[in-house]
């Protein structure tokens, strides 16, 4: 399978998946600052259908903002906004629980890598970018996925071009909060 970052279907594509993702955000949990589980990235692969940055930090990026706005107090209901209708938004799905099908989370496509994450409760709100470096990681991981795409699965540059992805991968997983996310607090909803 070829592992890309890539741009994907529109929102109503994964409607008939939310059950799978809806639980995610309790069974999942991780410690404050520490990376998502392993077990959130196989079902994120089983929900997003391929392994990519993009779905990958999205995941990051969603499960940073969660623990950030409950450890800051925000309460009920958690929406998302996402200013990017790309991998990253099924990412979010699953790192923060807020999906489609329950009407939390909704895309505002302005090619922007940023997530606001708001509390019903009271108002409260959170902003979560990528870090320089994982903003650079995620280019680097497009230019690899073209690159492998135009060369057969016989080429040793292909291995090595791959050998680079799965690093670029296992660095966005595992690499703590505050390496691939920054968060700032919000003045009311946006
Ligand atoms: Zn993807």
């Amino acid at each position: 399978m070829v592992k890309n970052y890539c741009r994907t279907l529109p929102c109503v594509a994964f409607v008939g998946v939310m059950s799978l993702a809806v639980s995610y955000g309790t069974a999942l949990a991780t410690p404050a600052g520490a990376p998502p589980v392993p077990a959130l990235y196989s079902q994120l692969e089983a929900f997003h259908g391929h392994v990519c940055a993009g779905s990958i930090f999205g995941a990051r990026l969603g499960l940073a903002a969660k623990e950030a706005l409950k450890a800051a107090g925000g309460t009920g209901r958690f929406t998302a906004r996402y200013y990017d209708l790309s991998c990253p938004v099924d990412g979010i799905q699953v790192g923060a629980g807020t999906t489609y099908g329950n009407a939390a989370i909704a895309v505002d496509d302005r090619d922007e890598h940023r997530l606001v994450l708001s509390a019903d409760g009271n108002k409260m709100s959170v902003e979560a970018r990528l870090t320089n470096k994982a903003e650079e990681l995620g280019l680097r991981s497009r230019d690899l996925g073209k690159k492998i795409r135009g060369l057969t699965a016989e080429d040793p540059a292909r291995v090595q071009l791959e050998r680079e992805m799965e690093e670029i991968f296992t660095w966005l997983k595992t690499a703590p909060n505050d390496e691939v996310v920054t968060i700032r607090p919000l003045k009311g909803k946006k």
